[in-house]
């Protein structure tokens, strides 16, 4: 297929790839233009704006930061709406508002122009070795066509409703983690203060009840107290606030979502809001004095 990438940052990146060694036509555009080099070094063809990337497209993706980011390029100047041919679909894999993504579907559609929401989940790993779950939302004729191509990008694609059901899926999934990271942090700020050997310890409980992905990728980092990248926690915390939103809406109480809100607040206050969201554990370990 002719597919158009719109966004190369840590996920963006290796998804894109994945695409184009899967065999499909690629054009990706990026704002910051250096990041294209690598894609077109691969063969991809790149585009000035997201404009010129949509305009020979059957399929466009988005895989951008936050929500206005998403709707400066999908409908902004030099946006997605003014290029993309009748028919074709925008399939947005970047995690913002279910409302927003209900407009923007509205707005391109308007125009002809289909609408897919495909937030994922899997990190920076699944991107890179093509294994994301990808939690679908929109028209069914319209992801049967695009499945193709998230095929290339994931393992797990599930098609959960209409337009705007991934997004919510995808709150699901960060709500979740939110008490799970929080947790994996609790037990090795105990585990360290009382001197035991951290890696036999998630050795032995990572196979049980405790096992989660968070302890079997992430606890090294706690352990170490060194958070690379992996996903920054100013963009979890963007999730929080959209699961946040979204639950008050419905009339639910997050209260565990609510206080890792807070510990991620504290965490970026205190300049580590670009490191990995494992570094929640710093506030864990600071206030428990471990150094
Ligand atoms: P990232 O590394 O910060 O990359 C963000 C990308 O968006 C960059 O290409 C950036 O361009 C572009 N961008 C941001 N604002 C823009 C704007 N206003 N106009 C044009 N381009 C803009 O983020 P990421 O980790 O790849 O995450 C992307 C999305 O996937 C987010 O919604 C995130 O929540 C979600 N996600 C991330 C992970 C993860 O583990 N990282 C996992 C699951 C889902 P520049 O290069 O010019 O800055």
């Amino acid at each position: 297929m002719r597919v158009a990438f719109i966004g190369l940052g840590t996920m963006g990146e290796p998804m894109a790839l994945n695409i184009l060694k899967a065999g499909h036509e690629i054009v990706v555009n990026n704002r910051t233009k250096n990041k294209e080099e690598l894609l077109a070094a691969h063969g991809a063809k790149r585009a000035i704006t997201p404009q010129e990337a949509a305009r020979e497209a059957e399929v466009i993706i988005t895989c951008l930061s936050d929500t206005p980011d998403v709707e400066q390029v999908v409908l902004g100047d030099n946006g997605i709406i003014y290029g993309a041919q009748v028919g074709s679909v925008v399939v947005d894999m970047s995690t913002i508002s279910p409302e927003a993504t209900c407009r923007m579907a509205d707005a391109l559609s308007k125009k002809g122009i289909k609408m897919v929401d495909a937030p994922v989940s899997g990190g920076s790993e699944g991107a890179m070795h093509g294994t994301l779950a990808i939690m679908v939302g929109g028209d069914s004729l319209d992801v049967a066509k695009v499945l193709p191509v998230l095929k290339a990008m994931g393992t797990t694609i599930t098609h959960v409703g209409p337009i705007g059901a991934g997004q919510i899926t995808k709150s699901i999934n960060q709500i979740i983690i939110a008490g799970v990271y929080v947790g994996v942090a609790e037990g090795m700020a105990l585990g360290l203060k009382a001197g035991l050997d951290m890696e036999k310890v998630v050795q032995a409980i990572s196979q049980g009840a405790a096992g989660s992905w968070v302890l079997s990728n992430r606890a090294m980092n706690m352990i170490n107290n060194t958070y690379p990248l992996g996903f920054r926690v100013r963009l979890h915390q963007k999730d929080l606030g959209i699961a946040l939103e979204t639950a008050r809406k419905l009339g639910v109480t997050l209260p565990v979502a609510a206080v890792v809100d807070q510990i991620e607040t504290a965490v970026i206050a205190n300049g580590y809001g670009d490191e990995d969201v494992s570094a929640v554990a710093r506030s864990i370990r600071e206030q428990s004095g471990i150094r």
